[in-house]
């Protein structure tokens, strides 16, 4: 007898729920469940919830996916009776049967993870079919073909996804396509639709012995053990390469598993009452607020999303199919109310009957992205807070990515024309497989991968790529949807264009392109050029950093200025610039940059001939030597402080001293240069050779660079810092009340707080001689002392080094170097199997490592403050300018984050998100 404790425990297991029903206006879940129902599953409950025809169903739940994996491939026990009352409930909604030989009901098999994964795993269609069940369908439906066609269909997908028939290495064609192209070619028919009854019965019974021959099983005749083959086969997919790939590329972790849907099956390919779409609540390519879609009439739903039959605009459905025209606009309305984003749906008319079959938010570039969100707090659909954070901060890089230059445009030669899928422009040299755009793209060249269409399998290619044209296909096809999503330059459907892959050549327009050679793609106008077209920069940049007037009135323009100025208005991080040069700082303050969060000094260190003086310095062989050299560096230096100084108007400026080892101003010199210089500083060759190898290192990034450099020679870091701060006095001079420079002189690399005490010294010393010189008062020569914390050492014991500092600011290039002891300049090799391996998600030197290196950033920040409560901390690694990073210096407490200038717009948009993730909690 089971105890009372053992009898609860089964009840609860029993009682865990792990399949959800959806179907006549009820639900089990609802759309907030995404991470239990997957993305598809939720709105499908959400959908039925609001009273919208969706094909009754159930979702298994993303737990069920977690179980299968964690227990060798196995369901948990209850799932099965689960899915048998589930499947009743199904039947009673859509008044058929499973398996039924008078009214049979067929249903789907999709997979749907928390977030969309477009096409990357298995779906499974027309299930339910067997050698009876096709005669009753045919019965029901009065009509055999449509029955047949169904029942040849579903074999093969069943055949491919579910038992594994492949297209053998010698093989050229997929063997289920081989079957149906000879029976095509026997019949003289270009369409599978035209084929007979009697040769789609002939198809049938070759796909079964083709199952049988390759697997040495026969086709399950029996519907509920097609449906667990399925269910395992979608389950399975979450592991295929494709997904996997996909995961990488956007992070989504493997732990979270897919959901699977089983719906019943609608049918679009019934006549002509009858026909599928896609659509999108508005142009996710532009953002425009029209209905943007595609269908095909008499057709079933792969039949759009392939890209093999090219479909109609949703427009002309107001032609075709007047009525369900009508009712989807109607629901279009109610999704965007309801759901208060742009929709990307899927619908089925069967017999004049609509059917929605999913509904999610629709992927969309970055341009959309940022149309719809300002439209929509126009319409008063969103607030500005919804508006910031739907936008997916890396995208705004779409805006500033150059365009072509007009007039080189108006010249090129135009050789084809296609959908503008993913605008921008992109120039690349052809290649015809995703293999080989990643093996040029490794080579470090431009590619264009050029395909007929694309399939999930080439999504490798497509990553590597600038951008993708295909020649088939509409502005639903897996290669818009990818193109759009990634951010990529794509052109597709160029019909008037011709793929040989035999030859490996592209034509239009009278001209034949080779494997290799440059093509040109316009993506806003989806026009195709041969050659390379010079670009431009876009709209923004020609805006902001231009001035251009007429860019100014630019719609794109004036939305992503409206846009920035929200953002500003939420942020709590101050947003600086990593800049060399008074020309970057120009662009980064036309970017909003508030300040300079890092100037390499050693960067101007080989513009024009102050190399030689560099040199001269490091070749010295004493302090005299040195000084002499010294003296002629400190002009050029002041000269670039001035310059830097007067670009930035008064806003701070972080200048950091020398950092690199001395030995890379001189190791790369060529024989001929070191002739050259030895004339110069009348000295021999050989002793520059000799010099080169005494300065030579074997591990130069841990060697002698940083403040190691200052402390040796302490005479560097004072001719520095008065350089730093005579260009300061000078520029201040000439300055308006209030815009006098403020310099914020910063020592590299230190570990022990001793380090900064002595640099400090120094700096203390040439400030003070700087006075003396100008006459100043200690008030009129202000400036701070701070240090880069990217050292572990220094962000453990950072309490005892912000004795020293009043600013700090986290060099998290080296603090992941040297906190994961991995080479910035040697881990590309391993990193990319790291990634495929899944031991990290992302590249750690581009995505801050938030649970390794994030503590000791956390670490300094607590401990820096614990001995200075106001000491302003800073980020200017390269994570500064990434979105997922800047949020954890927001999480941190960081004042703010230094970035290149172009990423001061992506920087500025995650710090309004992470104030606003911060207020939500
Ligand atoms: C850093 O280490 O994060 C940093 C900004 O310095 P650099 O990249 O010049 O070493
Ligand atoms: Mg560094």
């Amino acid at each position: 007898m089971a105890t009372k404790k053992t009898a609860k425990k089964k009840a609860s297991k029993r009682a865990q729920k792990m399949v959800y029903f959806f179907g006549g206006e009820k639900a089990d879940g609802n759309g907030t469940q995404k991470s239990l129902l997957g993305g598809k599953g939720a709105n499908l409950a959400e959908m039925a919830l609001i009273g919208l025809p969706v094909p009754a169903g159930f979702t298994i739940t993303t737990e069920v996916c977690t179980h299968y994996y964690e227990n060798g491939r196995r369901w948990p026990s209850d799932l099965q009776r689960q899915i048998e009352l589930n499947i009743k409930k199904t039947e009673k909604v859509m008044g058929a049967k499973f398996g039924d030989l008078e009214n049979p009901l067929l249903l789907s098999v999709r997979s749907g993870a928390r977030e969309s994964m477009p096409g990357m795993m298995d779906t499974i269609l027309n299930l339910g079919i067997n050698d009876d069940v096709v005669e009753a369908l045919a019965k029901k439906a009065n009509d055999e073909a449509f029955a047949y066609d169904s029942y040849r269909r579903f074999l093969q997908m069943y055949g491919e996804v579910v038992m594994g028939v492949e297209q053998k290495a010698s093989e050229h064609h997929d063997p289920f396509e081989a079957i149906l192209d000879k029976a095509k070619a026997k019949e003289k028919v270009d369409n599978d639709s035209e084929l007979s009854v009697a040769a789609l019965k002939n198809i049938v019974a070759q796909f079964k012995k083709l199952i049988k021959q390759r697997t040495k099983k026969d086709f399950p005749q029996k519907p509920m053990d097609q449906l667990r083959g399925a269910v395992d086969a979608v389950f399975s997919s979450w592991q295929n390469d494709r997904a996997k790939v996909y995961r990488q590329k956007y992070g989504i972790p493997a732990e979270w598993g897919t959901a699977v849907n089983v719906q019943a099956m609608v049918f679009g390919n019934t006549g002509k009452t009858s026909g599928t779409g896609v659509a999108f609540t508005r142009d996710p390519a532009t953002g425009q607020n029209v209905f943007y879609g595609e269908y095909l009439v008499d057709a079933q739903g792969e039949d759009v999303v392939a890209g093999v039959r090219t479909p109609k605009p949703v427009k002309q459905m107001a032609k075709d199919l007047p009525s369900s025209h009508k009712q989807l606009l109607k629901i279009r309305t109610i999704l965007e109310k309801h759901f208060k984003d742009v929709q990307d749906i899927e619908f089925t008319i069967e017999k004049g009957k609509l059917w929605m079959l999913q509904t999610r938010n629709g992927k969309r570039t970055g341009f959309a992205a940022v149309n719809i969100a300002v439209d929509m707090v126009n319409e008063r659909l969103i607030t500005k807070e919804t508006a910031i954070q739907r936008i997916p901060a890396e995208d705004l890089s779409h805006l500033l990515a150059p365009v072509f230059d007009a007039d080189a445009e108006k010249k090129a030669k135009l050789v084809g024309a296609g959908l503008p899928a993913g605008p921008g422009a992109a120039c690349g040299q052809i290649y015809f497989t995703a293999e080989a755009a990643v093996a040029a793209a490794a080579k470090g060249q431009k590619v264009v991968l050029t395909r007929q269409e694309t399939s999930p399998e080439d999504l490798r290619g497509m990553i590597a790529a600038e951008g993708i044209l295909t020649t088939r296909g509409g502005a639903s096809s897996h290669a818009a949807l990818v193109a759009r999503q990634m951010g990529k330059i794509c052109v597709c459907g160029a019909h008037d264009m011709k793929i040989d892959y035999s030859k490996k050549t592209l034509s239009g327009h009278g001209v034949t392109l080779k494997e290799g050679d440059f093509l040109s793609l316009n993506g806003f106008e989806g026009k195709i050029y041969a050659g390379e077209i010079p670009t431009a920069p876009s709209q923004v940049i020609q805006a902001l950093v231009e001035g251009k007037a007429s860019a100014k009135r630019s719609a794109t323009y004036k939305k992503f200025a409206q846009l920035m100025t929200w953002a500003d208005k939420h942020r709590k991080l101050g947003v600086r610039t990593n800049s060399d040069t008074p020309g970057q700082v120009k662009n980064a303050i036309a970017f909003g940059a508030e300040g300079i969060g890092l100037t390499r000094t050693e960067h101007m260190f080989f513009e024009g001939n102050r190399i030689d003086a560099v040199r001269q310095m490091i070749l010295a062989e004493d302090d005299a030597g040195r000084a002499k050299a010294l003296k002629k560096l400190l002009p050029y230096q002041k000269k670039d402080f001035t310059g830097i100084f007067e670009a930035l108007e008064g806003r701070p400026a972080t200048i950091r001293l020398l950092d690199p080892p001395l030995h890379e101003f001189i190791g790369t010199m060529t024989p001929a240069q070191i002739k050259d210089l030895a004339k110069k500083l009348k000295v021999t060759p050989n002793f520059i050779k000799h010099r080169i190898h005494s300065l030579h290192e074997e591990n130069p990034m841990l060697g002698h660079r940083g403040c190691r450099l200052g402390i040796v020679y302490p005479e560097i870091t004072k001719m520095q810092a008065t350089a730093i701060l005579e260009a300061a006095v000078e520029v201040g001079k000439k300055a308006k009340k209030g815009k006098e420079p403020k310099p914020e002189i910063m020592v590299p690399l230190v570990a022990y707080a001793k380090e900064l005490e002595l640099q400090k010294a120094v700096i203390d010393e040439a400030a003070a001689e700087v006075r003396l010189k100008y006459g100043l008062k200690k008030s009129e020569l202000k400036y701070q002392v701070g240090t880069m914390i990217e050292i572990p050492r220094a962000a453990l014991t950072a309490d005892e080094v912000a004795e020293h500092a009043q600013f700090f600011s986290f060099g998290t290039n080296d603090l992941t170097q040297t906190g994961l002891g991995l080479s910035r300049d040697d881990s590309s090799s391993f990193l990319p199997a790291y990634q495929d391996a899944e031991v990290v998600n992302n590249n750690p030197f581009a995505q801050l490592d938030q649970t390794g290196v994030g503590q000791l950033v956390e670490i300094g920040v607590e401990k820096g403050r614990s001995s200075k409560k106001n000491l302003k901390v800073g980020i200017c690694g390269e994570h500064g300018g990434d979105p997922e990073s800047v949020k954890f210096c927001h999480r941190s407490g960081l004042n703010y984050v230094s970035c290149s200038p172009f990423r001061i717009p992506i920087a500025k948009l995650a710090a309004a998100q992470a104030a606003l993730e911060d207020k939500k909690k």
